[in-house]
């Protein structure tokens, strides 16, 4: 039997900092008496123990099983009755999910469990990666202080042609079951890449939804009007460095690009609402030192770009902190409290003034607006995987140079061709590249710094990996992982 429960009981948010843990306990315990299995005396301190659990994995999603267990102080068999009975009671799952960390579960884990691909790693199966990254761009006009380019390092312009034939065959090998198998982003700037209308047309014939990650600065009209298989996008995620030509140019050491890019995207949302084009529009926005008050201004550029076209605002913003680690990315505490607040006032203005945006602030910010402020997952060297993910992602370059990570897959990176297993050519499938990757059990021993050829998911994923290990090592195979 299963249990329903509302949304915002105090079961539902007792993984978030403030609630009342006995409070959730009391509430939960006819539920914990409705399943008939715990004996009436046992089902006060039952509960207790679930909302226990609930706060654990929605605080630190992937703790082993077996540390779990020891820290909540059960033995092996009461612990499983336990997770038997976390597993009938839906409102405790919601409380993980609502949790600090809850994005982890929701935005990660969850739907890649869904797929079974996990497992397909663990078992080193070859299995078609369930994400393709597709990273056309063969130059960028930005020159970004945190981006991790080489600079002046380029494909050259000559690559164009087989490149794109190489893309074109690679869409046409992805599996369609996934509509979302595909993305184009970089690497480089992908729009500086003239032939990427034409591959996104033909990822959609097959019923792919392609999102474009992109920095907008040659999204002009004119590129719309000579490409317009750029129209067949799913949606384009604008990266935003700033809110006026001068955190531009400190950002990006671009003159005059927030200018062109707030062009850009006014003209894109008047078009787009003119042409009554599907397509979604969404901003991408970083919170870099220095800029936590500067979220009132976003709030004014959405609702720019919102007047040019009242009947089609905004689909999306995503809010994020810097997650690749380094040391200048980090937020002084002071501005991280400034920045709590800032998110709250962004939260409400937003909902006031752009009813139907929806917004995601990722792993971290969504843990500092529940006033937790969780460090967010960080691998080492030591903590990487020798054998990596490529079940799960891989990311192709405009060579059809197949990369495991996702920071990886730049021109003349110091050290990513170690984390490159092969390449997409007439005589060799994007299939054919993974399956001898996996097959051969090669491994890659990762050197100090290699960890930030990571981005944010493919931490995510390598924590997972290596929690399930773990558990799967320490008898915990059936239950591996947690929540599923
Ligand atoms: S972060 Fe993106 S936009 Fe900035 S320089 Fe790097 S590739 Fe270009």
């Amino acid at each position: 039997m299963t249990i329903e429960m509302s949304t915002s009981s105090p079961v539902t948010t007792c993984a978030v900092p403030g609630s009342d843990p006995i409070a959730a306990a009391r509430a939960l315990s006819d539920e914990v008496a409705a399943t008939g299995i715990v004996p009436p005396a046992e089902v006060g301190p039952t509960a207790e123990l679930l909302v226990a659990l609930a706060r654990r994995y929605g605080n630190t999603p992937f703790l082993p099983l077996e540390q779990a267990r020891r820290e909540i102080g059960l033995d092996r068999v009461g612990f499983g009755r336990l997770l038997d009975l976390f597993a009938r009671i839906p409102g405790l799952r919601r409380a993980v999910e609502n949790g600090p960390a809850g994005r982890y579960w929701t935005n990660t884990v969850l739907g890649l469990e869904r797929a079974g691909v996990f497992d397909a790693v663990l078992d080193r199966r070859p299995a078609f990666p369930r994400l393709v990254g597709l990273y056309p761009g063969p130059t960028c006009m930005f020159r970004c202080h945190f981006c991790v380019r080489v600079t002046g390092a380029r494909y050259q312009a000559s690559a164009l042609d087989d490149g794109n034939a190489m893309f074109a065959s690679v869409i046409d090998e992805v599996p369609a079951d996934n509509r979302d198998a595909m993305y184009v982003s970089g690497g480089l700037e992908p729009l500086t890449n003239p032939g990427l209308g034409a591959l996104v047309s033909r990822a959609a014939a097959r019923g792919f939804r392609i999102i474009l990650y992109t920095n907008s600065f040659a999204l002009s009209a004119q590129k719309l009007q000579g490409e317009r298989g750029l129209w067949d996008l799913h949606a384009i995620r604008t990266s935003l460095y700033g809110l006026n030509d001068e955190e531009y140019r400190a950002t990006t050491g671009k003159q005059g690009g927030f200018t062109r890019v707030r062009a850009n995207l006014v003209r894109f949302q008047q078009l787009r609402a003119e042409r009554g084009e599907p397509v979604r529009l969404g901003l991408s926005y970083i919170v870099l030192p220095g800029r936590a008050g500067r979220l009132s201004a976003l709030v004014d550029f959405i609702a720019e770009l919102n007047e040019a076209a009242p009947e089609r605002p905004l689909d999306y913003v995503n809010l994020r902190e810097d997650y690749s680690g380094r040391p200048d990315g980090k937020l002084s505490p002071d501005e991280r409290a400034e920045l709590q607040t800032e998110l709250n006032r962004f939260r409400e203005r937003t909902a006031e003034r752009m009813p139907t945006l929806h917004v995601d602030y990722g792993y971290a910010l969504h843990s500092l607006m529940t006033g937790s402020d969780v460090q967010l997952v960080r691998i080492r060297p030591e903590t990487m995987r020798p054998t990596a993910h490529p079940q799960v992602s891989v990311q192709v370059d405009l060579l059809g140079d197949v990369y495991l990570y996702r920071e990886a897959a730049f021109p003349g990176l110091p050290g990513a061709d170690r984390y490159r297993i092969g390449t997409v050519s007439p005589g060799t499938t994007l299939a054919q590249v993974v399956e001898r990757f996996v097959a051969s059990g090669a491994t890659v021993v990762a050197k100090p710094g290699d960890e930030y050829f990571l981005d944010g998911f493919d931490q995510a994923v390598t924590a997972r990996l290596n929690q399930m290990e773990t558990d799967l090592a320490e008898g915990w195979a059936d239950r591996r992982g947690f929540l599923r």
